[in-house]
């Protein structure tokens, strides 16, 4: 059985994590493993950029109001105040890194303006701002001596002293992490990682839902795995659904029509062609992401129609394809020629708000694991993110946790005596059409029951079903041979139940969590804690 030791480990390779490895590696040595090819992750489909404050018109102070607004009284100010503040020197990194942004003939960045901003302020690269950063920063990555990626490896579990045979529970206040198990998908042997630091960066859950705009990587499993540890996740019922995926029900995930294209002055339109916003909001189109879905949701059911209409026909075809080259051809590829025909849309789930639950620092409640990005919960977004403030806060922490590591990392040392992963008396198996089952099975009581719209009989409902998926998926755990298939169900059906209790604790409507039995706010403001 493999050991492999390291001075960082990192699982995932997103912006949040290639943004640490980066920083860490001036420390010591940084291994990244990551379940997929190495740019597989949410952050490569990013399309509409990255707030910040960078423009003279502008001001933090319209930022971080604007992301109050969105977050429904639920953003810890000390931590919008830091993100928004930090953002143009974490900016000015990824430009050093070789990120290009679009920038204006005059010379100036183009900044665009999307949903639930006051000022233009969006950093973009045409509309593939994630594809680029991307790529910048595994280029950053391979030229640098002290960092390893191991790509086609899936972290299972954390390791901690209950490896050791030491008890812990919910209630432990000393749960240290000494690093990961991993599944070699090359081998189908699971290893072992022993790490000083270690960093989830795995990303966000949209596959918890049947519709997603995430990548098939995104099934929470660094949530996952570290709620089995017993470590705290955060607020996960605010899941945040795109208002505006492309309707097309061949394909899965969902590809999305950028917010931007709503700032560029999209416009949401009934089938017979009335534009229906401004009945829900003063805002019109450019209304925050909730307040969208929402309207869309109560539209589809009002007309019986799976979808509503995006129309951007008023702008020339010229700007189209000057601003959304990819997304042109992308409803191009189904008939749709955006820039004389409506774009057919739905909203599909897309962000994940809460996770695991960090300081100021990054720090999770598990000594010696930080989290970063997607999976972690900061406190920036509250009960609802604003539009492109994710980029921004995955640069803003990885750079936190860096400071924060940079001061202790001489105290810290590997953990010894970590025994190997134990699969005696499992087998492979013959029956993984039971995973893919149980998996659209989840996935479809969490469209039914955990949407945009949620009741105490829904969620009870969802709560039942997936009791009885966890049973007979945990059991076949126990029996099997571990596959990644297998793993993911795992983790989406823990997510999932998480996304279900922290909605029924949730005794009001706030931001993204929308119930019709509680249709207002609570007096007490008040984050849901696992
Ligand atoms: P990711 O980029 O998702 O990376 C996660 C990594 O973890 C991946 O490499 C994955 O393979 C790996 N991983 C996961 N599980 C495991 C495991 N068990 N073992 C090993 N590796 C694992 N945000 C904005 O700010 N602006 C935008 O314009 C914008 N547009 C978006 C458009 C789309 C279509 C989508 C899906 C998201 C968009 N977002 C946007 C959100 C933003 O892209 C993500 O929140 C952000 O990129 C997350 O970065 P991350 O590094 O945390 O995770």
């Amino acid at each position: 059985m493999s050991e492999k030791c390291t001075d960082f480990l990192i699982v995932g390779s997103g912006i949040a994590g290639l943004s640490f490895a980066l920083k860490a590696a001036t420390l010591g040595k940084v291994l990244i493993v990551t379940k997929s090819n190495e740019d597989e992750s949410n952050t490569k489909y990013a399309q509409g950029g990255v707030a910040v404050v960078i423009d003279k018109a502008d001001s933090f102070e319209d930022h971080i109001a604007d992301t109050h607004i969105a977050g429904d009284g639920l953003c810890d100010p000390a931590v919008v105040e830091h993100v928004i503040k930090e953002g143009p020197d974490r900016i000015a990194e990824l430009i050093a890194y070789g990120t290009s942004f679009d920038k204006e003939a005059s010379g100036s960045y183009d900044l665009a303006k999307e949903g639930g901003h006051s000022a233009h302020r969006i950093l973009h690269y045409k509309d593939i701002t994630g594809y680029e950063i991307e790529r910048a920063l595994l280029e950053r990555v391979h030229a640098h001596p002290n960092i390893e990626i191991l790509t086609h490896y899936f972290a299972v579990d954390l390791i901690t002293q209950h490896h050791v045979g030491i008890h812990v529970d919910k209630r432990s206040e000393d749960i240290s992490c000494y690093g990961i198990y991993a599944l070699n998908t090359a081998t189908g042997r699971v290893e072992k990682f022993l790490s000083k630091v270690t960093l989830m960066a795995t990303g966000g859950a949209g596959h918890v839902y049947s519709s997603t705009t995430n990548p098939t990587i995104a099934t929470g499993d660094g949530i996952a795995m570290v709620y089995r540890a017993k470590g705290k996740v955060r607020n996960m019922e605010f899941i945040q659904f795109h208002p505006t995926a492309l309707f097309n029900p061949a394909e899965y995930p969902a590809f999305l029509i950028s917010e931007a294209v709503r700032g560029f002055g999209g416009i949401l339109r009934r089938a017979d062609g009335v534009s229906f916003m401004e009945e829900y909001d003063v805002r019109g189109s450019l209304a925050p992401r909730d307040v969208v879905a929402r309207a869309i949701d109560l539209e589809m059911k009002k007309s019986g129609l799976d979808y509503v209409y995006l129309d951007i026909t008023h702008r020339s075809k010229e700007d189209i394809l000057e601003h959304f080259p990819n997304i042109y051809e992308q409803c191009m590829r189904i008939g749709v020629d955006m820039s004389s025909d409506f774009i057919p849309v739905s909203p599909a789930a897309h962000y994940l708000c809460g996770g695991i639950m960090v300081d100021g620092n990054g720090a999770t409640s598990i000594q010696h694991l930080y989290a970063c990005g997607e999976c972690a919960s900061t406190g920036l977004h509250g009960a609802n993110r604003l539009a492109s403030n994710s980029l921004l806060e995955a640069a803003v922490y990885a750079h936190r946790i860096f400071k924060h590591v940079e001061n202790l990392f001489d105290s810290l040392s590997h953990r010894v005596g970590i025994p190997e992963w134990d699969d005696t008396d499992t087998s492979l198996s013959n029956e993984d059409i039971l995973v893919t089952h149980n998996l659209r099975e989840t996935q479809k009581l969490m469209s039914d029951y955990v949407g945009i719209v949620r009741s105490d009989f829904r969620l009870e409902r969802a709560l039942r079903r997936l009791g009885l998926l966890y049973d007979e998926t945990e059991s076949f755990y126990k029996n099997t041979r571990l596959s990644v298939k297998l793993c993911e169900l795992r983790n989406v059906i823990q997510v999932a139940y998480l996304v279900v209790k922290s909605a029924m604790a949730r005794k009001e409507s706030r931001g993204l969590h929308y119930t019709t039995d509680y249709p207002d706010h609570a007096a007490k403001l008040q984050d849901t804690i696992y």
